[in-house]
């Protein structure tokens, strides 16, 4: 009986439609919905310097739609002053205060151990009390990443090129790493992690089929870690592309490795992932020839760029023509439009203009290659 209350809240959880945050960081194509998210965060429960709520205040204010609190379950160092037999208390803190906020608290923590096999989030858990042996001591890292998957968690690789655990910073399988991929008991793998990107991580991403994360793992306050003079500085975020904007299908698109991450200024991820988001937040428009325009010409193609996204585009134009005052490269600011006026040398009818877009990464030292074909009036 009292496992049927439990599934039936977690029933109607899971199919809770949760709201949008304010911002829209990128436009989503007709039917998906680009979920932004943050899935590794601390707080005193484990060795993070902020109450859970401080998290929730400061996830609805940089516009989050979904955060996860996940304390290492092996490393609590604030225990003396918060001893908390209940390690399901920095979720049920948030989640209780985040009721009627535009903010999804799903519950998470990390599993904690040295290299090999290092640190894991589990997320959507139900209980991290069942992470612990009866003796009380955290459970073996098997016997976790297999508690983990009883409940149904999406598991994921934190920071496996962390340089506190490997020298040389590259990311690498070790034959325990193998084994759970092999099991399915993994699921994505961070490529970023705080201030890294791991290239090498998104290699093994691609190689196994794991979900591509990336998260601000923060500690101290959002804003100590990542605002500096840069106004559009920002923490990195992953975009889960759900069908819809429930608990269930963001679960789903995250096993499906439906995810692309902001970077700085990159976004980073699987190529079918990126073009959605390059096609629909990059538009181009003829606005003909002898437009009446800076430029205006019978043989000069007048053609508007615009960039409907926070982060810059980045393009690289791959085509045969010149542009008259432009060179190759264009770097469309967030939010920003731009005219450039081709020079096509006969009358065309329509134009394809084929773009490298130089901080849009689908692969190691590979770039995402869109093609954008124009009607001309
Ligand atoms: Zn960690
Ligand atoms: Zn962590």
């Amino acid at each position: 009986m009292k496992n049927l209350k439990y599934i039936i809240i977690f029933f109607i959880f899971s199919n809770l439609i949760f709201s949008q945050g304010v911002k829209t960081f990128f436009k989503s194509p007709e039917g998906k919905f680009f979920i932004s998210s943050d899935l590794h965060i601390h707080t005193v429960f484990s060795d993070g310097l902020v109450w859970p709520t401080v998290r929730v205040d400061e996830a609805i204010r940089d516009s989050i739609d979904l955060i996860s609190l996940t304390e290492h379950i092996e490393y609590q160092s604030h225990i003396v002053d918060i001893p908390h037999p209940n390690r399901n208390r920095s979720f049920q803190i948030a989640s209780g205060y985040v009721q009627k906020q535009p903010l999804a608290v799903v519950h998470g923590t990390e599993i904690t151990k040295g290299m090999p096999p290092g640190h894991y989030n589990a997320i959507f858990v139900n209980d991290v009390n069942k992470f612990f042996d009866l003796d009380k001591k955290p459970k073996e890292f098997m016997d976790a990443i297999k508690e983990a998957n009883n409940q149904d968690a999406f598991v994921f690789w934190n920071h496996p090129h962390w340089e506190a655990q490997r020298s040389d910073g590259i990311a690498r399988l070790d034959p325990i790493h193998k084994e759970i991929i092999k099991k399915k008991y993994l699921h994505g793998i961070e490529i970023v992690n705080m201030f890294t990107f791991s290239e090498e991580a998104m290699q093994i991403a691609l190689e196994n089929n794991l979900t591509m994360i990336g998260t601000s793992d923060v500690h101290v306050l959002i804003d100590w870690d990542f605002k500096n003079e840069r106004e559009s500085y920002h923490r990195p975020l992953t975009f889960i592309v759900a069908e819809n904007r429930t608990i269930k299908a963001t679960s789903d698109a995250l096993f499906q490795g439906k995810t692309f991450i902001w970077f700085h200024d990159l976004i980073i991820g699987k190529e079918e992932n990126l073009y959605d988001v390059a096609s629909e937040n990059l538009s181009v428009i003829s606005e003909g020839y002898n437009s009446g325009g800076m430029f205006s010409a019978e043989k000069l193609l007048k053609v508007k760029l615009i960039n409907h996204s926070v982060a810059p585009i980045q393009l690289k134009y791959l085509g045969e023509f010149t542009f008259h005052s432009d060179f190759n490269f264009i770097d469309l600011a967030p939010k920003s439009e731009k005219e450039v006026y081709i020079k096509t040398k006969n009358i065309l009818t329509t134009l394809d203009l084929p773009f490298e877009i130089l901080n849009y990464v689908i692969a190691p030292k590979t770039n995402l290659k869109i093609n954008k074909k124009i009607n001309i009036e």
